[in-house]
């Protein structure tokens, strides 16, 4: 499972990319290549667990 705060989009946050990027609705910001690892739930990482982001949004 993904995070649901996780959206692809090619503009945001003041920036604009020829090709969708990850892009965190709750941060309303791009997000990192090494982040998009927790928001796609990669490896052992849980957006549940491991993303402060994600925690505050749901408080
Ligand atoms: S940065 Fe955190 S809150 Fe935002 S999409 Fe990724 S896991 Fe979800």
């Amino acid at each position: 499972m993904t995070c649901p705060y996780l959206a692809y989009r090619s503009e945001g946050d003041g920036r604009e990319f020829d090709v969708e990027r990850a892009y965190c609705t709750a941060a309303e910001r791009f997000v990192q290549p090494m982040r998009a690892d927790i928001c796609n739930d990669r490896y052992d990482l849980d957006h549940e667990v491991d993303c402060e982001i994600y925690r505050a949004a749901e408080q």
